[in-house]
C-alpha cells in the first residue's frame, strides 16, 4: 500500500483554512485532518478532541517533554502543536494528512520531512481578512489586530511555499486544493500538465 502524503495548509488566522479544510474532508472520507493541541481557550461551539485538544500549559509542556509533538509553536500568545502519533498512523494507512498550522510549524516539519507539501492560503485583501476575523465574532479588536499583524508576517514568507492559493471564494479555493492534491499524486513529469508548480 502506498504511504499517504502530508499537505501543510498555512496562512493567516481568519483566512478561511478551517472552512476550506472542512469542505475537503466532507467530500473525501479518506482524508485525515490532524487535530492539534492548544493552550488557547475553546471558542463557542468548539469541542475538545474535535476542533482541538484543549490542554493546560502544564499538560502541553508534558507532551513536549515526552516528544509527543511533530512540531509546536507559539501563535499570538498561545501554544499549538501537532501530535505525532495520529499523523504517522494515518499515513501508514495510506491516508493523506492535512495539517492546518502556522508558518513556524511548517518550517519545522519541512526540516524533518521535506517531502511534505506546503500550501499557503492567502486572503484576497487585508481588508477582507479583517472583515473575516471580525465576522467570526470570537475576539475583541485587540486580538483581531494581533492576528492581522501576525498574518502580514506570515505572508512575507509565503514565497518559500510550494503552492499559493487565494481564498477568494470557498468553491474556488477548494477546487485549487483538490487539483494540487491530485497533481502531487502523479509522477513528476505528469505534474506540470496539471498545475504550475514553482
Ligand atoms: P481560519 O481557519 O483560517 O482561521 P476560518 O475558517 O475560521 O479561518 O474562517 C474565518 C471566517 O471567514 C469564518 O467566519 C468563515 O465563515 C469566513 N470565510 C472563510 N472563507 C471565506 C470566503 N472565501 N469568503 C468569505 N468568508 C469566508
Ligand atoms: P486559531 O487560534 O485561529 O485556531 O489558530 C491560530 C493559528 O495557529 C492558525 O494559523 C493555525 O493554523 C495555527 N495552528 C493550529 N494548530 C497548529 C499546530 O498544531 N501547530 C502550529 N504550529 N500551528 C497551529
Amino acid at each position: 500500500m502506498r504511504r499517504g502524503k502530508t499537505f501543510i495548509i498555512c496562512g493567516p488566522s481568519g483566512v478561511g483554512k478551517g472552512t476550506v479544510v472542512a469542505r475537503l474532508l466532507a467530500s473525501d472520507p479518506a482524508l485525515y485532518l490532524s487535530v492539534s493541541a492548544t493552550t488557547r481557550l475553546p471558542r463557542t461551539g468548539e469541542e475538545d478532541g474535535v476542533h482541538y485538544h484543549f490542554l493546560t500549559r502544564e499538560r502541553f509542556q508534558e507532551w513536549i517533554e515526552a516528544g509527543d509533538f511533530l512540531e509546536y509553536a507559539q501563535y499570538v500568545g498561545n501554544f499549538y502543536g501537532t501530535p505525532r502519533l495520529y499523523v504517522d498512523r494515518a499515513m501508514d494507512q495510506g491516508r493523506d494528512v492535512l495539517l492546518d498550522i502556522d508558518v513556524q510549524g511548517a518550517a519545522q516539519i519541512h526540516r524533518q520531512r521535506p517531502e511534505a507539501v506546503r500550501i499557503f492560503v492567502a486572503p484576497p485583501s487585508w481588508e477582507e481578512l479583517e472583515r473575516r476575523l471580525i465576522g467570526r465574532g470570537t475576539e475583541d479588536m485587540e486580538k483581531v489586530r494581533s492576528r492581522l499583524e501576525r498574518g502580514r508576517e506570515e505572508f512575507s514568507v509565503a514565497g518559500g511555499f510550494d503552492y499559493f492559493v487565494i481564498n477568494d471564494t470557498v468553491d474556488r479555493a477548494v477546487e485549487e486544493l483538490r487539483a494540487i492534491m491530485l497533481a502531487e499524486h502523479c509522477r513528476p513529469e505528469e505534474r506540470m500538465a496539471l498545475i504550475d508548480r514553482k
